[in-house]
Protein backbone atom coordinates (compact mmCIF):
# COMPACT_ATOMS: atom_id res chain seq x y z
CA UNK A 1 0.00 0.00 0.00
CA UNK A 2 1.06 3.37 -1.07
CA UNK A 3 1.04 6.68 0.78
CA UNK A 4 -2.04 8.66 -0.08
CA UNK A 5 -1.06 11.11 -2.90
CA UNK A 6 -2.68 14.38 -2.09
CA UNK A 7 -1.07 16.64 -5.28
CA UNK A 8 -3.74 15.53 -8.11
CA UNK A 9 -3.77 17.34 -11.38
CA UNK A 10 -7.00 17.60 -13.26
CA UNK A 11 -4.72 16.44 -16.03
CA UNK A 12 -4.30 12.96 -13.94
CA UNK A 13 -7.71 12.90 -13.26
CA UNK A 14 -9.08 13.33 -16.30
CA UNK A 15 -6.39 10.39 -17.60
CA UNK A 16 -7.97 7.86 -15.03
CA UNK A 17 -11.17 8.93 -16.14
CA UNK A 18 -11.01 8.52 -19.59
CA UNK A 19 -9.11 4.95 -19.74
CA UNK A 20 -10.61 2.20 -21.39
CA UNK A 21 -13.23 0.84 -19.11
CA UNK A 22 -11.53 -2.66 -18.59
CA UNK A 23 -8.35 -0.89 -17.84
CA UNK A 24 -10.33 1.46 -15.07
CA UNK A 25 -12.70 -1.04 -13.91
CA UNK A 26 -9.34 -3.11 -12.97
CA UNK A 27 -6.78 -0.48 -11.35
CA UNK A 28 -9.86 0.73 -9.28
CA UNK A 29 -10.59 -3.11 -8.03
CA UNK A 30 -7.22 -3.41 -6.95
CA UNK A 31 -7.03 -0.29 -4.99
CA UNK A 32 -10.00 -1.33 -3.56
CA UNK A 33 -8.99 -4.27 -2.04
CA UNK A 34 -5.68 -3.28 -0.65
CA UNK A 35 -7.73 -0.98 1.35
CA UNK A 36 -11.10 -2.26 1.60
CA UNK A 37 -12.84 -5.78 2.17
CA UNK A 38 -14.49 -5.85 -1.05
CA UNK A 39 -17.15 -7.84 0.28
CA UNK A 40 -18.55 -5.12 2.57
CA UNK A 41 -20.78 -2.01 2.04
CA UNK A 42 -21.75 0.00 4.64
CA UNK A 43 -25.25 1.03 4.79
CA UNK A 44 -26.45 4.23 5.80
CA UNK A 45 -29.69 5.94 6.59
CA UNK A 46 -30.43 9.73 5.53
CA UNK A 47 -32.99 11.32 7.98
CA UNK A 48 -34.51 14.84 6.73
CA UNK A 49 -35.00 16.36 10.32
CA UNK A 50 -35.80 19.47 9.10
CA UNK A 51 -37.56 20.06 5.53
CA UNK A 52 -37.93 22.46 3.23
CA UNK A 53 -38.12 26.57 3.14
CA UNK A 54 -34.35 26.25 2.52
CA UNK A 55 -33.39 29.95 1.83
CA UNK A 56 -30.32 29.00 -0.65
CA UNK A 57 -30.55 28.44 -4.26
CA UNK A 58 -28.99 25.33 -5.13
CA UNK A 59 -30.12 24.54 -8.95
CA UNK A 60 -30.41 20.69 -8.03
CA UNK A 61 -32.35 20.98 -4.42
CA UNK A 62 -36.34 21.01 -4.47
CA UNK A 63 -36.25 22.04 -0.82
CA UNK A 64 -35.11 25.59 -1.75
CA UNK A 65 -38.42 27.59 -1.02
CA UNK A 66 -37.53 30.39 -4.08
CA UNK A 67 -38.58 27.38 -6.19
CA UNK A 68 -42.03 25.47 -6.62
CA UNK A 69 -41.83 22.02 -6.07
CA UNK A 70 -44.07 19.31 -4.53
CA UNK A 71 -42.13 19.01 -0.91
CA UNK A 72 -43.76 19.60 1.90
CA UNK A 73 -42.17 21.88 4.63
CA UNK A 74 -41.53 20.24 7.78
CA UNK A 75 -40.55 21.57 11.17
CA UNK A 76 -37.37 19.74 13.14
CA UNK A 77 -38.18 16.30 14.46
CA UNK A 78 -38.43 15.66 18.16
CA UNK A 79 -35.53 13.54 19.49
CA UNK A 80 -37.69 10.83 20.04
CA UNK A 81 -38.98 11.04 16.80
CA UNK A 82 -35.71 10.34 15.53
CA UNK A 83 -34.47 8.45 18.24
CA UNK A 84 -37.63 5.55 16.94
CA UNK A 85 -36.02 5.89 13.41
CA UNK A 86 -32.53 5.23 13.94
CA UNK A 87 -33.81 2.25 16.10
CA UNK A 88 -35.84 1.01 12.61
CA UNK A 89 -32.80 1.41 10.81
CA UNK A 90 -30.40 -0.55 12.93
CA UNK A 91 -32.38 -3.14 13.34
CA UNK A 92 -32.89 -3.51 9.10
CA UNK A 93 -28.66 -2.89 8.95
CA UNK A 94 -27.58 0.43 8.58
CA UNK A 95 -24.50 1.56 10.87
CA UNK A 96 -24.63 4.97 10.55
CA UNK A 97 -27.27 7.76 10.64
CA UNK A 98 -26.99 10.87 8.59
CA UNK A 99 -29.51 13.54 9.98
CA UNK A 100 -30.11 16.56 7.27
CA UNK A 101 -31.71 20.09 7.73
CA UNK A 102 -32.35 22.51 5.20
CA UNK A 103 -30.58 25.28 6.74
CA UNK A 104 -28.22 27.84 5.56
CA UNK A 105 -25.90 27.63 7.99
CA UNK A 106 -26.21 26.96 11.85
CA UNK A 107 -27.38 28.88 14.63
CA UNK A 108 -26.74 28.47 18.18
CA UNK A 109 -30.33 28.40 19.80
CA UNK A 110 -32.59 26.17 20.81
CA UNK A 111 -33.17 24.43 17.34
CA UNK A 112 -29.47 23.34 17.42
CA UNK A 113 -29.48 22.23 20.92
CA UNK A 114 -32.27 19.47 19.96
CA UNK A 115 -29.83 18.53 16.97
CA UNK A 116 -27.17 17.76 19.67
CA UNK A 117 -29.34 15.85 21.75
CA UNK A 118 -29.91 13.87 18.84
CA UNK A 119 -26.47 13.27 18.44
CA UNK A 120 -26.45 12.01 22.27
CA UNK A 121 -29.32 9.86 21.10
CA UNK A 122 -28.11 8.15 18.33
CA UNK A 123 -24.58 7.88 19.20
CA UNK A 124 -25.82 6.07 22.38
CA UNK A 125 -27.38 3.32 20.51
CA UNK A 126 -24.01 2.44 18.98
CA UNK A 127 -24.84 4.13 15.66
CA UNK A 128 -22.20 6.35 13.16
CA UNK A 129 -24.17 9.56 13.76
CA UNK A 130 -23.44 11.85 10.58
CA UNK A 131 -25.15 15.83 10.07
CA UNK A 132 -25.43 17.78 7.23
CA UNK A 133 -26.62 21.22 8.67
CA UNK A 134 -24.93 23.78 6.46
CA UNK A 135 -22.48 26.28 7.03
CA UNK A 136 -20.95 25.83 10.86
CA UNK A 137 -18.47 27.78 12.80
CA UNK A 138 -15.36 26.09 14.71
CA UNK A 139 -17.07 26.05 18.04
CA UNK A 140 -20.49 24.77 16.77
CA UNK A 141 -18.43 22.04 15.16
CA UNK A 142 -16.66 21.69 18.46
CA UNK A 143 -20.00 21.07 20.59
CA UNK A 144 -21.02 18.70 17.46
CA UNK A 145 -17.35 16.76 18.08
CA UNK A 146 -18.49 16.45 21.91
CA UNK A 147 -22.13 15.53 21.38
CA UNK A 148 -20.47 12.18 19.93
CA UNK A 149 -20.95 13.46 16.03
CA UNK A 150 -18.70 10.99 13.87
CA UNK A 151 -19.37 12.93 10.85
CA UNK A 152 -20.27 16.17 9.23
CA UNK A 153 -21.44 16.05 5.64
CA UNK A 154 -20.98 19.35 3.50
CA UNK A 155 -20.56 18.40 -0.07
CA UNK A 156 -18.54 20.62 -3.02
CA UNK A 157 -20.76 19.54 -5.39
CA UNK A 158 -18.96 20.10 -8.57
CA UNK A 159 -15.63 21.99 -9.68
CA UNK A 160 -15.01 25.50 -8.23
CA UNK A 161 -15.93 26.69 -11.80
CA UNK A 162 -19.35 25.19 -12.21
CA UNK A 163 -20.40 25.70 -8.98
CA UNK A 164 -21.15 29.54 -9.70
CA UNK A 165 -23.31 28.23 -12.19
CA UNK A 166 -25.69 26.33 -9.63
CA UNK A 167 -25.56 28.32 -6.77
CA UNK A 168 -25.30 31.38 -6.10
CA UNK A 169 -26.19 32.33 -2.36
CA UNK A 170 -22.82 31.07 -1.07
CA UNK A 171 -19.50 30.50 -2.54
CA UNK A 172 -16.46 27.36 -2.86
CA UNK A 173 -15.03 29.01 -0.34
CA UNK A 174 -17.54 28.98 2.00
CA UNK A 175 -17.65 25.26 1.86
CA UNK A 176 -13.99 24.79 2.25
CA UNK A 177 -14.31 26.89 5.45
CA UNK A 178 -16.90 24.77 6.93
CA UNK A 179 -14.78 21.35 5.99
CA UNK A 180 -11.68 23.44 7.89
CA UNK A 181 -13.96 24.03 11.12
CA UNK A 182 -14.99 20.08 11.02
CA UNK A 183 -11.35 19.56 10.53
CA UNK A 184 -10.19 21.19 13.58
CA UNK A 185 -12.04 18.72 15.44
CA UNK A 186 -11.98 14.46 15.70
CA UNK A 187 -15.35 14.69 13.40
CA UNK A 188 -14.34 12.96 10.21
CA UNK A 189 -15.15 14.68 6.99
CA UNK A 190 -17.85 13.76 4.60
CA UNK A 191 -17.77 15.94 1.29
CA UNK A 192 -18.85 14.53 -2.52
CA UNK A 193 -21.21 16.09 -4.90
CA UNK A 194 -23.47 15.26 -7.96
CA UNK A 195 -22.92 14.25 -11.50
CA UNK A 196 -25.40 14.74 -14.54
CA UNK A 197 -25.84 18.79 -13.65
CA UNK A 198 -25.07 19.61 -16.65
CA UNK A 199 -20.37 20.07 -16.01
CA UNK A 200 -18.11 18.67 -18.29
CA UNK A 201 -15.88 16.07 -17.03
CA UNK A 202 -13.03 18.49 -16.57
CA UNK A 203 -15.32 19.83 -13.73
CA UNK A 204 -16.15 16.20 -12.39
CA UNK A 205 -11.96 16.06 -12.58
CA UNK A 206 -11.91 19.62 -10.90
CA UNK A 207 -14.04 18.53 -8.18
CA UNK A 208 -12.37 15.05 -7.40
CA UNK A 209 -8.68 17.52 -7.30
CA UNK A 210 -10.29 19.81 -4.24
CA UNK A 211 -11.18 16.90 -2.26
CA UNK A 212 -7.92 14.44 -3.17
CA UNK A 213 -5.85 17.29 -2.42
CA UNK A 214 -7.40 17.98 0.99
CA UNK A 215 -5.11 16.81 3.44
CA UNK A 216 -6.63 14.53 5.29
CA UNK A 217 -8.63 13.27 2.08
CA UNK A 218 -12.25 13.22 3.22
CA UNK A 219 -13.04 10.18 4.80
CA UNK A 220 -16.69 9.33 3.29
CA UNK A 221 -17.33 10.90 -0.45
CA UNK A 222 -20.70 10.45 -1.36
CA UNK A 223 -21.04 10.49 -5.54
CA UNK A 224 -24.74 11.47 -5.95
CA UNK A 225 -26.29 11.06 -9.88
CA UNK A 226 -28.51 14.12 -10.36
CA UNK A 227 -32.37 13.09 -9.91
CA UNK A 228 -33.84 16.21 -11.90
CA UNK A 229 -37.15 17.28 -9.90
CA UNK A 230 -40.01 19.04 -11.47
CA UNK A 231 -39.77 22.69 -10.74
CA UNK A 232 -36.11 22.74 -9.85
CA UNK A 233 -33.61 24.70 -12.41
CA UNK A 234 -32.25 21.59 -13.68
CA UNK A 235 -35.58 19.71 -14.07
CA UNK A 236 -34.58 19.35 -17.90
CA UNK A 237 -31.18 17.30 -17.40
CA UNK A 238 -31.04 13.92 -18.80
CA UNK A 239 -29.96 11.21 -16.51
CA UNK A 240 -26.48 10.48 -16.25
CA UNK A 241 -25.72 7.18 -18.29
CA UNK A 242 -24.34 3.97 -15.99
CA UNK A 243 -21.25 4.25 -17.54
CA UNK A 244 -20.47 7.90 -16.13
CA UNK A 245 -21.30 6.65 -12.75
CA UNK A 246 -19.01 3.82 -12.78
CA UNK A 247 -16.06 6.22 -14.26
CA UNK A 248 -16.98 8.58 -11.60
CA UNK A 249 -16.87 5.87 -8.79
CA UNK A 250 -13.71 4.47 -9.84
CA UNK A 251 -12.36 7.32 -10.68
CA UNK A 252 -13.00 8.37 -6.77
CA UNK A 253 -11.98 5.16 -5.52
CA UNK A 254 -8.29 5.81 -7.53
CA UNK A 255 -7.29 9.02 -6.39
CA UNK A 256 -8.93 8.62 -2.52
CA UNK A 257 -7.91 5.15 -1.84
CA UNK A 258 -8.99 4.87 1.87
CA UNK A 259 -11.95 6.63 1.86
CA UNK A 260 -15.78 5.42 1.93
CA UNK A 261 -16.99 5.99 -1.82
CA UNK A 262 -20.69 6.24 -1.33
CA UNK A 263 -23.35 5.31 -3.91
CA UNK A 264 -26.09 8.32 -3.29
CA UNK A 265 -28.90 9.95 -4.98
CA UNK A 266 -29.95 8.37 -8.34
CA UNK A 267 -29.63 4.55 -7.26
CA UNK A 268 -33.25 4.07 -8.23
CA UNK A 269 -31.93 5.15 -12.17
CA UNK A 270 -30.05 2.31 -11.97
CA UNK A 271 -29.93 -1.48 -12.61
CA UNK A 272 -28.55 -4.00 -10.08
CA UNK A 273 -26.22 -5.19 -12.61
CA UNK A 274 -24.80 -1.66 -12.87
CA UNK A 275 -24.66 -1.09 -8.81
CA UNK A 276 -23.07 -4.15 -9.03
CA UNK A 277 -20.88 -2.62 -11.20
CA UNK A 278 -19.98 0.57 -9.35
CA UNK A 279 -19.36 -2.06 -6.12
CA UNK A 280 -16.95 -3.56 -7.84
CA UNK A 281 -15.33 -0.26 -9.18
CA UNK A 282 -15.12 0.51 -5.36
CA UNK A 283 -17.90 1.90 -4.16
CA UNK A 284 -18.59 0.73 -0.13
CA UNK A 285 -21.26 2.17 1.21
CA UNK A 286 -25.21 3.03 -0.15
CA UNK A 287 -28.29 4.88 1.42
CA UNK A 288 -30.86 2.95 2.66
CA UNK A 289 -34.59 3.92 2.50
CA UNK A 290 -37.53 4.67 0.61
CA UNK A 291 -36.16 8.62 0.68
CA UNK A 292 -33.25 10.27 0.35
CA UNK A 293 -34.01 13.40 1.93
CA UNK A 294 -36.87 14.11 -0.66
CA UNK A 295 -35.89 12.04 -3.35
CA UNK A 296 -36.80 8.06 -4.07
CA UNK A 297 -34.72 5.49 -3.38
CA UNK A 298 -34.85 1.51 -3.67
CA UNK A 299 -36.50 0.20 -0.75
CA UNK A 300 -34.54 -1.24 2.32
CA UNK A 301 -35.70 -4.83 1.58
CA UNK A 302 -35.00 -4.47 -2.35
CA UNK A 303 -31.31 -3.76 -1.20
CA UNK A 304 -31.35 -6.52 1.17
CA UNK A 305 -31.99 -8.68 -1.69
CA UNK A 306 -29.16 -7.33 -3.72
CA UNK A 307 -26.89 -7.96 -0.84
CA UNK A 308 -27.95 -11.41 -0.71
CA UNK A 309 -27.35 -12.01 -4.15
CA UNK A 310 -23.98 -10.35 -4.66
CA UNK A 311 -22.49 -12.03 -1.43
CA UNK A 312 -22.22 -8.79 0.26
CA UNK A 313 -22.21 -7.76 3.89
CA UNK A 314 -23.62 -4.73 5.51
CA UNK A 315 -20.57 -3.05 7.47
CA UNK A 316 -20.35 -3.06 11.15
CA UNK A 317 -20.29 0.34 12.96
CA UNK A 318 -17.10 2.27 13.93
CA UNK A 319 -14.35 -0.39 11.65
CA UNK A 320 -12.69 2.69 10.44
CA UNK A 321 -12.73 5.29 13.01
CA UNK A 322 -13.00 5.01 16.98
CA UNK A 323 -16.29 5.26 18.29
CA UNK A 324 -16.23 9.00 19.73
CA UNK A 325 -17.15 9.75 23.50
CA UNK A 326 -20.53 11.39 24.12
CA UNK A 327 -20.40 14.64 26.90
CA UNK A 328 -23.45 15.26 28.29
CA UNK A 329 -24.97 19.25 27.78
CA UNK A 330 -24.30 19.85 31.61
CA UNK A 331 -20.57 18.82 31.47
CA UNK A 332 -19.78 20.82 28.35
CA UNK A 333 -16.62 22.98 27.89
CA UNK A 334 -17.96 24.46 24.77
CA UNK A 335 -21.29 26.88 25.21
CA UNK A 336 -23.02 28.98 22.63
CA UNK A 337 -21.14 31.85 21.56
CA UNK A 338 -24.30 33.62 19.64
CA UNK A 339 -21.78 34.00 16.68
CA UNK A 340 -23.48 35.54 13.28
CA UNK A 341 -20.70 35.03 11.31
CA UNK A 342 -20.41 36.55 7.64
CA UNK A 343 -20.05 33.58 4.87
CA UNK A 344 -20.59 35.54 1.60
CA UNK A 345 -23.06 35.97 -0.66
CA UNK A 346 -21.45 36.44 -4.08
CA UNK A 347 -25.72 36.75 -5.53
CA UNK A 348 -24.18 36.51 -9.30
CA UNK A 349 -27.03 35.62 -11.14
CA UNK A 350 -27.55 32.04 -12.55
CA UNK A 351 -30.36 32.69 -15.19
CA UNK A 352 -31.91 28.96 -14.94
CA UNK A 353 -32.04 30.16 -10.99
CA UNK A 354 -33.88 32.92 -11.74
CA UNK A 355 -36.10 31.59 -14.76
CA UNK A 356 -37.21 28.90 -12.01
CA UNK A 357 -37.79 31.71 -9.24
CA UNK A 358 -39.88 33.72 -11.63
CA UNK A 359 -42.22 30.61 -12.84
CA UNK A 360 -42.49 29.79 -9.19
CA UNK A 361 -43.96 33.26 -8.43
CA UNK A 362 -46.44 32.97 -11.25
CA UNK A 363 -47.35 29.56 -9.83
CA UNK A 364 -47.90 29.90 -6.21
S1 LIG B 1 -29.04 21.72 -1.00
FE1 LIG B 1 -29.17 22.30 1.15
S2 LIG B 1 -28.54 24.45 1.18
FE2 LIG B 1 -29.04 23.99 -0.97
S3 LIG B 1 -31.21 24.59 -1.17
FE3 LIG B 1 -31.16 22.41 -0.65
S4 LIG B 1 -31.39 22.34 1.56
FE4 LIG B 1 -30.78 24.43 1.02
Amino acid sequence: MGETRHNWTKEDILAIYNKPLMELLYEAATVHRQHHDPNTVQVSTLLSIKTGGCPEDCGYCPQAARYHTAIEGNDLMSVQQVKAQALRAKSSGSSRVCMGAAWRNVKDGPEFDQVLEMVRTINKLDMEVCCTLGMLTENQARRLAEAGLYAYNHNLDSSEDYYKEVISTRGFEDRLKTIDNVRKTNVTVCSGGIIGMGEKVEDRAGMLVALSTLNPQPESVPINALVAVKGTPLEDQEPVSIWEMVRMVATTRIVMPETQVRLSAGRTQMTREGQAMCFFAGANSIFAGDKLLTTPNPDVNEDMEMFNELGLNPQKPFLKHVHPQTVEAEDSQYQALGENPRWSRPEHTIERNEVAKQKAKTTK
